[in-house]
């Protein structure tokens, strides 16, 4: 199996699987205990978020949660407090994912004024439109770094100026481009996921900015600063530390590597169409369609492959994407997309060889 999906998921760091082992095994303290297997729990979970807020501006604090979505869940909770002082509009680009998405179109039932703005057909949103809609009833503007589905990069810094200048707080989700692509040093708040960035799953981070007041999650015992209470799983934040410092180690390798990939596959899909921006883009994503296809076909004749289809969103849902919708993309052309996703572990000769295969098949039918 050639594994090219890497923004679903990501394989686990051989040195990340190693930090983590002696915290399954016989260091099991609990990080809150005050003796000293707790203590050396709680040590290590402090150097792991320190290694994590490592690619975040300074001036912030990193919170451990279970999941990126929790983290996002968690961030939005600020605009409770703005409500009470007229501030009931949400914005967002339309292309955001479901755990931003959804998760802000929520805040309709309580009461909340949600944009979701439209983005150009290269994928990017315009800031001249965007200025016309943020303003003082703004509490917050969100927009992801790198889309997950089409690998789009939004001009962030921008946007969260934008947000600062209203007065409202900035959200960023940072997913798939922490430890790809450089976090913009003007965002309030950024949500991160471990098993996107050769990490475990089941842990997340968000990233609040000083002053930024984030009401609590999850009520108990008052771990993560009272917003997000339960005990934490010291291998699960090794981990992701762990990871999170690799990335920082190995940027200009792996930022050298994926170019290298992009540029093999772009050559060998030179005959398919790329959804979205072809510069403004992170290139561990390929999002392209070729007119005609059936994905749902080439996904089954393509066995050796692990891909993603474009009309599927990431959680496999099968609901008809709503990026490449939003791309204006016809409902043939977003059927005939796929997703292909290069990592840190994938080699040029298996771009290669799952290119030929993915051809093939496309030229087969
Ligand atoms: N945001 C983006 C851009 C993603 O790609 C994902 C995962 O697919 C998420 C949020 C949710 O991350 P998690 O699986 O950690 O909840």
């Amino acid at each position: 199996m050639i594994y090219l999906d890497n923004q679903a998921t990501t394989p686990l760091a051989p040195e990340v699987f190693d930090a983590m082992a002696p915290w399954l095994g016989h260091d099991f303290g609990n990080p809150h205990s005050p003796h000293i297997m707790g203590r050396k729990a709680f040590a290590a979970v402090e150097l792991a978020r320190e290694q994590v807020a490592t690619l975040f501006p300074d001036g912030g604090q990193v919170y451990f949660t279970g999941t990126a979505t929790e983290a996002l869940n968690m961030a939005f909770g600020v605009v409770r407090g703005m409500q009470e002082t007229g501030r009931n509009r949400i914005v967002l680009p339309d292309t955001e994912h479901a755990a931003v998405r959804d998760t802000a179109l929520w805040y309709r039932s309580q009461g909340f004024d949600v944009l979701l703005h439209p983005v150009r057909e290269d994928g990017r949103v315009s800031l001249d439109d965007l200025v016309k809609v943020i303003d003082q009833k703004t509490a917050l503007v969100a927009s992801m770094l790198v889309n997950n589905e089409i690998g789009v990069i939004q001009p962030v810094r921008e946007i969260a100026d934008l947000a600062r200048q209203a007065g409202a707080v900035s959200l960023c989700d940072a997913v798939q481009g922490y430890g790809r692509v450089d976090i913009p040093d003007n965002i309030d708040m950024a949500a991160i996921s471990g098993h996107k960035i050769y990490g475990p799953k089941g842990v997340g981070a968000l990233w609040v900015r000083d002053g930024i007041d984030v009401p609590p999650l999850i009520h108990g015992g008052g771990q993560e600063g009272g917003l997000r209470s339960g005990t934490l799983s010291p291998a699960l934040c090794v981990g992701m530390g762990k990871a999170a410092s690799l990335c920082a180690i190995r940027a200009d390798a792996d930022r050298e590597h994926i170019s290298a990939l992009a540029a093999r596959a772009r050559a060998c899909f030179s005959d398919w169409t790329i959804n979205g921006s072809a510069e403004e883009r992170y290139p561990g994503n390929l999002n392209i369609r070729r007119e005609g296809l059936d994905v749902a076909r080439l996904m089954s004749d393509v066995r050796s492959v692990a891909f993603s289809a474009g009309s599927a969103c990431a959680s496999g849902s099968g609901r008809p994407s709503h990026v490449l919708a939003a791309l204006g993309l016809e409902r043939d052309q977003i059927k005939s997309s796929i997703r292909l996703g290069f990592g840190r572990y994938n080699s040029l000769e298996e771009i290669e060889s799952a290119a030929r295969t993915i051809n093939e098949a496309a030229e087969a039918q």
